[in-house]
């Protein structure tokens, strides 16, 4: 193996060694296949990523082409959907094409077949056609149409596309083998009849092809030399394959079918049909809800283009199949925000500071930097007053030595301000603490040089002032599911396996340049973690998803 290619993946691997045997690098192109009846999700990135950097790699072009050979499930809303997440996740397509463009074509080849004596009009119903075909260890049983003279399959056939049959009567099937060890070659079905209205075909079709007679075809048109799919298509080659050398064409590359494993994610479901259920069942708002695994909802959780390809790159392209961890998933969104991510101050579960000896009524601005890995980005302004609001959790009345936040008679520094020492705590009847009073060392403002500003205090809290702070209100997301193989048995439902705190709606109060923030942008609440701004807020209602907290502690909470 030389250097350059140690580093390869095996897809490469393949191509380079395609590329030894003479294939011309110009007639390398691939396609992404999406069928359009739903959203993109997690895995569809490992795929579009794949297909894209390949693309990139050997200067090839990369179509985009939907698969969308079946009415009932499809809709141009999911079309546009997809578009759109590619070109999000930062990918361009060369050409925009449909399986259905292909109808015509694909029905005259079946003609062709069918004079070739390799297609045939099956008459029996869909269950007979299934118990006839056998185990794996026993041969199928012939179809008594399956020797059904050419003349009168053709006619049957073209009768089918003329709609004069209902659903259900007729299928065209291949005439291949019912003893053939590849259950897949057992004479598969090419076509069946639905009076179904296409989104883009309209009425013109009653018949649909299936997948296994569409893709290869629809790679051979145009012309895609590596069609890469995920492994659990493996034993459709042989069937990939035999539909190619029937067609037989008399010009042009026949395309190759590759297979690489499938990306799975811990605590994540990547199925079309398991998340629509998700939201048929109105455990989640919509393909965008921040909780799913979709790319939409990815972005409206705010995670990053950049993001979800560092993690596809270091998830790599498998051979076999595996599980990543979704704490790798979380890993590169907090990269990735951690160099990006403008800094706020927010405080979720507010109590009220207040410093005793701070002017009455005065009001300081201070400064904050916007982001301390970008020396670039600036800085933002900060009122500062004698009541402040401080998260509930950093104070504690008694606390021991390795309690760094405040407690009375100790002292810590609010963040780009001053250190405060706990004095005293006001509660009500049921001695709940309604508020915390403190003192601050006036010569210990932050930055300011003083001997003050450099003590050292072990603990720093964020904080807002209550005057000017904003009322917020915080999605606080969660992993949607509780179980790391949320779908691992069939036997229980995966939705059994919901976490029920996924969701927990907070009201915050939030810096007042919040105020000034687009929506789209994503934030680092310090101390808190990132949040974007949902596109469903208003001025009069800010409101924030929590994209991932700084730290992973998922494994923490549930050891
Ligand atoms: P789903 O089961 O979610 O509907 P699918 O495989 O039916 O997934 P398609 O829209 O048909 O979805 O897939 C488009 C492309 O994306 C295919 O090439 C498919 O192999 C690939 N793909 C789908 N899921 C994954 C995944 N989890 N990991 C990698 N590639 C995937
Ligand atoms: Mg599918």
């Amino acid at each position: 193996m030389s250097k350059e290619q140690k580093g390869l993946n095996f897809i490469e691997h393949i191509i380079e060694e395609d590329l030894k045997n003479g294939f011309d690098p110009k007639n390398i192109r691939f396609r992404f296949p999406p069928e359009p009846n739903g959203f993109l999700h997690i895995g569809h990135v490992k795929a579009i990523c794949l297909n894209f950097n390949l693309g990139k790699k050997y200067k090839a072009p990369v179509n985009l082409r939907f698969d969308d050979t079946n009415p009932t499930k499809e809709k141009q809303n999911y079309v546009e959907g997809i578009k759109k997440d590619i070109q999000w996740l930062g990918f361009q397509w060369d050409k925009e094409c449909y399986a259905s463009d292909y109808f015509q074509q694909l029905y005259e080849w079946a003609l062709q077949l069918i004079d070739q004596g390799d297609a045939y009009v099956d008459s029996q119903s869909s269950e007979t056609i299934a118990a006839q075909k056998g185990t794996p260890t026993q041969p199928g049983e012939n179809s008594p149409f399956r020797d059904r003279p050419a003349a009168e399959n053709r006619a049957l056939f073209e009768a089918m596309a003329a709609g004069k049959h209902q659903a259900g009567t007729h299928v065209l099937r291949a005439k291949i083998d019912m003893a053939a060890p590849n259950m897949l070659l057992r004479d598969p079905v090419m076509y069946r009849i639905l009076h179904e209205p296409h989104h883009r075909t309209g009425d013109a079709w009653c018949i649909y092809p299936m997948y296994d007679w569409t893709h290869g075809e629809s790679d051979y048109i145009e012309q895609v030399s590596h069609s890469l799919c995920t492994l659990e298509f493996k034993p459709h080659r042989e069937l990939y394959e035999w539909f190619l050398t029937r067609i037989n064409p008399s010009e042009g590359l026949l395309p190759k079918q590759r297979e690489f494993a499938r990306l799975n994610l811990s605590y994540t479901v990547t199925s079309k049909r398991k998340l629509k259920l998700l939201i048929d069942k109105g455990v989640v708002s919509g393909w965008d809800d921040p909780r799913m695994p979709t790319i939409a909802g990815m972005r409206r959780r705010g995670y990053t283009p950049q993001a979800l390809q560092n993690f596809a790159d270091a998830a790599g392209v498998a051979k076999r199949d595996n599980v990543i961890d979704v704490s790798m998933l979380e890993f590169h969104v907090r990269e990735h925000l951690n160099q990006i991510a403008p800094r706020a101050f927010a405080v979720v579960n507010p109590v009220k500071l207040i410093i005793d000896n701070y002017p009455e009524g005065e009001t300081e601005t201070l400064t904050g930097e916007i982001n301390p890995e970008d020396p670039n980005a600036g800085t933002r302004e900060l009122p500062f007053s004698k009541t402040l609001y401080i998260e509930r959790e950093d104070f504690k009345e008694e606390a021991n030595r390795k309690f760094f936040r405040l407690t009375l008679g100790k002292e810590v520094r609010l963040k780009h301000a001053y250190i405060i020492k706990g004095e005293a705590v006001e509660k009500d009847a049921n001695g709940n603490i309604t508020a915390i009073h403190c003192t601050y060392d006036s010569k210990s403002k932050s930055g300011s040089g003083t001997e003050e500003s450099m003590r050292k205090v072990k603990g720093t809290l964020h904080w807002v002032s209550a005057e000017h702070a904003l009322p917020i209100t915080v999605n606080a997301y969660d992993r949607l599911f509780q179980d790391p193989a949320p779908d691992k048995d069939k036997a229980q439902d995966f939705m059994d396996h919901l976490n029920p705190n996924s969701l927990v709606v907070q009201k915050a109060f939030g810096e007042p340049s919040l105020a000034t923030i687009k929506a789209g942008t994503t934030l680092q609440f310090q101390r808190l973690g990132y949040f974007r701004l949902d596109e469903s807020s208003t001025p009069e209602k800010l409101v924030f998803n929590k994209t991932v907290g700084l730290r992973d502690n998922w494994q923490k909470k549930n050891a």
